[in-house]
């Protein structure tokens, strides 16, 4: 099966997100609230939704205005939680576009109430120090949750993915905050992925999975595996021979020390295929793998294939599977030194993507 490519391109696989995503719902036994925000981690909002919308989530989670509109014009009616603080300028568009902000200092539930109002969650710290009322504060806004009460409340774990027992304390103190409000919201939420696989059942209310439904699991201990979603593919456009002593890319970091072929990649950092894995990186020709040769370029990369059957045309896969072999997101993260979800959201608009499944 021999596909020919004009140049990197990546498929996205909605059959696995949406089994990805009908797992997570299993395992934690109440509604899911899937985070689609950055264009569901840089695969797409509107192939994400395909996947998702048959398995009946409560609403989605954006991080902008923008993105929660964008999934207005995409017909989503169900509720759109935005995370991310908003300033009390677009306040009023996303009342417009009927979307739930998430609040937590009383200056911006006096904002929302202001400029008309409508659902909304309750923002509450308890150890990100990023967005929401410090849970040590609450007190400050139990009046305000009186005259308009939260739909909802939530708090993001900072750590999920250790077993260093943080996930548990942080649980606690929201645990705390909500009992000190004067009603119990009705939807309180805690869980991002890596809870889930964690925990199993949730204690709470409903789940917010992000990266589990694109594929990224959270370590080989976890009881709980996804199945691969991203592929990213590349031509070979070129190959040539090397002679002992010649220099691949720039600043002539590979000098090889013995004859070599080496092969040319129509990928580059420019497509957001990562220049950290200049020298370290490798890649799938067939079901064999290649040593990425010398430094990534910005629309180019070169791989060692002195003992690797391939010609010009090949595909070769730079993230996902090839015949049995499955070059995982962690990994290519891992050898970049980047995390997965920066590995993701970071592949631009040049690679076209292509969607299979449901
Ligand atoms: C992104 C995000 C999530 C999802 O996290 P994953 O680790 O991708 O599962 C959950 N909750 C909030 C508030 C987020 O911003």
């Amino acid at each position: 099966m021999k596909q020919t490519l004009a140049r990197a391109l990546v498929e996205i696989d909605l059959g696995a997100l949406q089994r990805n995503g009908a797992a997570v719902a299993r395992r934690a036994g109440v509604p899911l609230l899937p985070m689609i925000k950055a264009d569901a981690y840089g695969l797409g909002a509107k192939g994400a939704l395909r996947a998702l919308d048959v398995l009946e989530p409560w609403g989605y989670g954006v991080a902008t205005v923008i993105e929660g509109e964008e999934l207005r014009h995409l017909g989503v009616s169900r509720p759109i939680v935005i995370f991310t603080p908003l300033l009390e300028a677009e306040l009023l568009r996303a009342r417009t576009a009927r979307l739930t902000p998430a609040l937590g200092f009383p200056r911006e539930i006096e904002a929302w109430l202001r400029s008309g109002g409508g659902a909304w969650h309750l923002s509450i710290d308890t150890g990100m120090s990023r967005a929401g009322i410090p849970w040590r504060e609450i007190d400050q806004i139990a009046q305000l949750t009186a005259l308009a009460p939260p739909e909802g409340a939530f708090t993001h774990f900072h750590s999920a993915e250790l077993n260093d027992g943080t996930l548990g304390r942080q649980e606690a103190l929201f645990r705390d905050a909500i009992s000190r409000l004067p009603s119990r919201p009705r939807l309180l939420h805690a869980d991002n992925s890596a809870a889930i696989a964690r925990k199993g059942r949730s204690a709470w209310d409903l789940v917010r999975p992000g990266i589990f439904l694109y594929g990224v699991g959270s370590g080989s201990t976890a009881d709980l595996q996804p199945e691969p979603v991203v592929h990213l593919r590349a031509p070979i456009v070129e190959i040539r021979n090397l002679e002992a002593g010649d220099t691949v890319s720039y600043d002539a970091t590979l000098r090889v020390e013995r004859a070599a072929r080496i092969a040319t990649l129509a990928i580059g950092y420019a497509d957001g295929y990562p220049r950290s894995l200049s020298q370290v990186g490798s890649v799938l020709v067939g079901g064999t793998i290649a040593p990425i040769a010398g430094t990534v370029t910005m629309d180019m990369t070169m791989i060692d294939v002195t003992t690797v059957k391939c010609e010009v045309g090949d595909p070769v896969t730079l993230i996902g599977r090839s015949g049995d072999t499955v070059l995982t997101v962690e990994r290519v993260a891992d050898d970049a030194s980047m995390s997965p979800y920066e590995l993701l959201t970071g592949l631009r608009s040049r690679v076209e993507k292509t969607y299979t499944g449901p």
